[in-house]
């Protein structure tokens, strides 16, 4: 099988290997699709990852093709997302089937080998059941989309609620569309005039992020979604009395406010929420099997989200693609095996 192999900083090679074999409870999973994450990029061309070679790749669904033991035999033939964590299942979290927050895990496409690739054992714990009108490309968003809903969720949006979304990347974007699909009235906020067409495209109203600094609080829920201390600095000062902002943007730097924005949490009462990864198989919640289902609805327009797709082959030129700042983007994609051509 092809796969992509990250040897080095900066050093990615196409290669061929063995399909490898299942240990007892994996299953085979025949690779469809696998989003590009920006956290891929920074693995590749920037930080490395936690040894080397590793295959990247944690954003993916397939179909099952083989299994190791029956429970999984029974699966052959689905098709399947895939939560990319290994949770240690020792923990205090892993215990309260908290596995987003598990204190040692492991991970497809980091710390493992991952889905840059046509083949995948997976343990069929980790699997998340797709149902079979779903694209495949659409269901290797799973991840992503389950990150998104997760906090999305912490904003206890109601119908009515005016929303507003700093951030148009992916994670961004798939905010916005869950929150209106939860009835709120949402706008998308960016830097960048280019940066907010994708969200035009998907029907937000969108404007200029620096415009929260001025006028009054006019949002009920303001998700940060960059990870700027300008960024939050906008999200606290354009939330209402009342109102929650939920930080999901990784940190870029030190975070540090002025006095008077710091004023605003106290005196608004306002809800500063964190939010980290998603729930999946929790003891009340499951962002995964919800995410399932709203794809299997088709009211939420995931595939717009997906802004190019690319084989395994390809591989420069998606990273090429990916890495250039002018063009506005959502998700990059790795398609190997499209069932529906
Ligand atoms: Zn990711
Ligand atoms: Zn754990």
């Amino acid at each position: 099988m092809k796969i992509l192999n990250l040897h080095g900083v900066g050093d990615i090679r196409l290669e061929e290997r063995e399909i490898g074999e299942m240990a007892p409870g994996e299953v085979l999973l025949k690779i469809g699709a696998c989003g590009i994450c920006s956290s891929d990029e920074a693995r590749i061309f920037e930080t490395g990852t936690y040894h080397f070679p590793t295959v990247p790749g944690h954003e993916f669904a397939g179909t099952i093709v083989d299994a190791a033991d029956d429970e999984g035999k029974k699966l052959i033939g689905r098709k399947a997302s895939v939560f990319p964590m290994l949770p240690c299942m020792e923990c205090d979290s892993c215990k309260k089937r908290q596995y987003e927050t598990c204190s040692n895990y492991k991970y497809f496409g980091s710390r493992n080998d991952g889905a840059f690739a046509e083949y995948l054992s997976v343990p069929v714990w980790n699997l998340n059941l797709i149902e079979d009108n779903v694209d495949i490309r659409v269901a290797a968003l799973s991840e992503p989309a389950a990150v998104s809903l997760h906090a999305t969720k912490k904003g206890r949006i109601k119908s009515g609620d005016d929303v507003a979304v700093i951030g148009t990347g992916a994670i961004g974007l798939m905010i916005a569309c869950f929150a209106r699909n939860m009835g709120g009235n949402v706008t998308v906020f960016g830097r960048r005039e280019s940066s907010l067409a994708p969200a035009r495209d998907l029907g937000f109203a969108t404007g200029d992020s620096s415009s929260l600094e001025q006028g009054d609080p006019s949002f009920d829920c303001v998700f940060e979604a960059v990870g700027t201390n300008q960024a939050m600095t906008q999200a606290i000062l354009a939330t209402r009395a009342g109102g929650t902002i939920v930080a999901v943007g990784n940190p870029h730097g030190d975070f540090a406010l002025s006095k008077d924005v710091y004023w605003k949490i106290l005196r608004r009462q306002l809800d500063m929420v964190g939010t980290w990864n998603s729930s999946f198989k929790g003891e009340t919640e499951d962002d995964w099997k919800d995410v399932a289902v709203l794809m299997a609805e088709g009211d939420i327009p995931f595939d717009k989200l997906i802004t190019k797709t690319f084989s395994l082959d390809e591989y420069k030129e998606a990273f090429d693609f990916l890495r250039d700042k002018s063009v506005s983007k959502s998700r990059g994609m790795f398609v190997m095996d499209d069932p529906a051509c």
